[in-house]
């Protein structure tokens, strides 16, 4: 029998309604040095896997309630890094095709001696390295007309995208006073398409979006639907009247979301003070062109022409760091602290600059 290597501080989760059973898997592993914690059902043990970072997740397929393929599916969405080994008695072929098409990474047949469950467990933890550093976020960009979110945050977007970011926008017109309806459509799907993001787009009506209501049952099913680790939404400073009210039902439907920040519209006011300046100098060509996506607009918009999409983004890259050129600005409503999840390093690479009376 191998050794496997030293575990380190290897975090093990363990889910299993068998109490003998969970004891034995727990003593094992903890005393080839890992942090072991253990649940006995499916709901617990998805809140456990919210608090920490895990380096392998054990479950066994006959919980009570949920199956154990309903709780791997959904461990698979939430965290989408952690290696998954399914425990089972049968080892049946129908199991073993329903393990693979869940996509669990592992297989652990029962009863299991302490030196094979250590053995296999070492290969999981060794697996979880090998995957990205970055946990993948989940970012939702809300806006109420089609180019809202390209226009505040595309940069930012962009750079979601290289980090293997899940991306959803969320717009809640279909912008109809601003030209047709399917072509708009099609323009957003185009430049969601660009984004590698998930489009959903709400029929509201353009300048008459409400602040309750539909605007928010429409927030909180995606907030629902998506669970988001980030959103992005409007500023309440803003003269667009469905730009306030949709940054007005954001708050509400994401309450429960770890990190929420508020971009700049054409349309916002002096009073827009952003905090975060995010850096976009690599992104500044894709930015232009998701709004390049909106061609039907771009001849009747003067605020989507690149010369004053790239300038804005200039002016606010003076409040970057020194080798920073273009920023994107976010106003921050609420912000998981730096360093909790790895997911971050978008955010901590940021320079958290005061904004003081600095001289001309
Ligand atoms: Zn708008």
């Amino acid at each position: 029998m191998t050794t496997s290597p030293p575990p380190g501080a290897a975090r093990v989760l363990v889910v299993e309604d068998d109490a003998p059973t969970r004891a034995y898997v727990t003593r094992a592993l903890q005393r080839a040095g890992y942090t072991v914690a253990s649940e006995a059902a499916a709901a617990p043990a998805l809140a456990t896997l919210d608090e920490a970072p895990w380096s392998a997740l054990l479950v066994d397929i006959g919980l009570p309630g949920a199956s154990g393929f309903d709780l791997v599916r959904e461990a698979r969405r939430r965290r989408p890094e952690v290696p998954i080994a399914l425990m089972t008695a049968d080892a049946s072929v129908e199991v073993a095709v329903r393990a693979l098409r869940s996509e669990v990474d592992d297989f652990l047949t029962k009863p299991i001696s302490p030196e094979d469950l250590v053995a296999q467990v070492g290969r999981l933890v060794a697996l979880r390295r090998t995957r990205t550093t970055t946990p993948v976020e989940r970012v939702l960009a809300i806006g109420a007309h089609p180019d809202d979110v390209e226009i505040g945050v595309g940069g930012v977007l962009a750079g979601h995208q290289d980090a293997g970011d899940d991306i959803t926008l969320l717009t809640l017109s279909h912008g109809q006073r601003g030209g047709d309806r399917a072509a708009r459509a099609a323009e957003a799907e185009r430049a969601a398409a660009l984004l590698g993001a998930t489009l959903r787009l709400g029929d509201l009506e353009d300048t008459l979006i409400p602040e309750s209501g539909p605007t928010l049952d429409l927030i909180e099913a995606t907030v629902a639907d998506v669970d988001p680790t980030i959103v992005y939404t409007h500023t309440v400073n803003d003269l667009h009247q469905d730009h306030r009210n949709v940054h007005r039902a954001s708050m509400v439907a994401a309450r429960g979301v770890p990190s929420v920040y508020c971009y700049e519209s054409p349309s916002a006011t002096v009073d827009f003070r952003p905090v975060r300046f995010m850096p976009i100098d690599r992104m500044v060509e894709r930015k232009l062109a998701l709004i390049a996506a909106y061609d039907s607009q771009a001849a009747v918009r003067s605020y989507l022409a690149p010369d004053l999409v790239r300038a804005t983004s200039r002016y606010w890259g003076r409040y970057g760091s020194r080798d920073v050129d273009h920023c994107e600005p976010l106003e921050v409503v609420r912000e998981r602290p730096a360093g909790s999840r790895a997911g971050d390093a978008l955010l901590t690479t940021t320079p958290q600059q005061e904004t003081s009376d600095a001289t001309a």
